[in-house]
């Protein structure tokens, strides 16, 4: 089989395989989803562990160094650790990630860590358990917060923590949830809302551009830029003056980073997406279930990255929204 690396026209090598485990969730955030009515994927259409597990290795033979878990919630899938343990055997110590919102951790947090999880992203967006219920549509802060501790119980660390700030919701709280990370240890990154809500309500007014973010951190609590470790990493980081730990802000809109991504998604029900925000799709379910080999898969995927997208639309007038949302897609 051809080990060459996965690379694109832009000359950009891809290293980062995100994995959806499902479309589905246990929460309804308003930037994601509609309170009702999402059109789950079918379970037959999802891939099964055993076939995830057989693309994440194809992928790690093609160069790939870190694999993140993601979803919809990856943690409402049965049997999670076993997957993890799955990509673990495949090569031990490979950098495996996952993101969650958190409300399973305190019953799986430390049989994932043992499986071979090495890091989880929990994402919180509020530290008022009242508008938690208004942004995730379930009254249920308190078991995100009994997360939290659960994974740095486990052994997690760091413990990096999502947010996405949103005009009319949440807006006034980059400085709360600063300082909150900073006092109990957790490194708050705030995304940039993207048009890749399931029901198309996302306006450009509505995102709290990260600039205005690190104005009112710094105001708060003085920061300065880090150099830049890697270049391909979404997050662009911070350090307080003071010695206390790191923010950072993904600013996907007003400062994209497409020209250092070096990631594909492979969605619940195995299509390869080369970006985000992908009008296209590559079928490897049907590929993989009509019995391609591996080296038939690599040259799929060889094929499919060639054509990754030099960059995403989203400030151009010629935008389209992808049909599928962030929770289909795996954000
Ligand atoms: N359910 C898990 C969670 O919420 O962490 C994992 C999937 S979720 C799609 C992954 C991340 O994407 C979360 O941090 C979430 O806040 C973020 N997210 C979801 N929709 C988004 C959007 N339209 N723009 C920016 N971030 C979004
Ligand atoms: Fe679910 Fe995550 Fe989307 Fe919230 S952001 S609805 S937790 S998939």
């Amino acid at each position: 089989m051809d080990l060459s690396p996965l690379i694109d026209t832009q000359g950009r090598t891809v290293r980062d395989l995100r994995i959806s485990v499902t479309d589905r969730c246990n929460l309804r955030c308003v930037y994601c989803m509609p309170a009702e009515g999402m059109p789950w994927l079918p379970k037959d259409d999802l891939l099964t562990y055993e076939e995830i597990a057989r693309f994440a290795r194809v992928c790690l033979d093609l160069g790939v160094t870190g694999i993140r878990l993601t979803g919809g919630e990856p943690t409402v899938r049965a049997d999670l650790p076993k997957l993890v343990a799955m990509l673990n055997a495949l090569r031990p110590g490979l950098d495996l990630s996952m993101t969650t919102n958190g409300l399973k951790l305190t019953l799986m947090a430390e049989e994932l860590r043992g499986a071979g999880l090495r890091r989880v992203n929990v994402s919180l967006d509020t530290l008022d358990p009242k508008r938690f219920h208004q942004i995730a549509r379930r009254d249920r802060f308190n078991e995100v917060i009994a997360g939290l501790e659960a994974a740095r119980r486990a052994g997690f660390a760091p413990i990096k923590v999502n947010a996405v700030l949103m005009r009319g919701f949440n807006e006034d709280e980059a400085v709360p949830l600063a300082r909150w990370g900073r006092e109990n240890g957790f490194e708050v990154r705030f995304i940039e809302w993207m048009p890749l809500d399931f029901q198309h309500s996302w306006e450009r007014w509505k995102l709290v551009p990260a600039a205005e973010i690190l104005e009112q951190i710094d105001a708060a609590f003085p920061l300065e830029p880090m150099r830049v470790s890697d270049p391909s990493a979404p997050a662009t980081l911070y350090r307080y003056k003071d010695g206390n730990s790191t923010v950072g802000v993904i600013a996907s809109v007003t400062r994209p980073f497409c020209g250092h991504c070096d990631r594909i998604r492979l969605t619940a029900d195995g299509q390869i997406r080369t970006c985000l925000f992908a009008l296209k799709e590559y079928d490897f379910r049907n590929a993989m279930r009509g019995g391609a080999s591996d080296q038939e898969v690599a040259e799929l995927l060889r094929a499919a990255v060639w054509r990754k997208e030099p960059g995403h639309l989203i400030n151009s007038p010629f935008y389209k929204q992808p049909k599928r949302g962030m929770s289909a897609i795996g954000g």
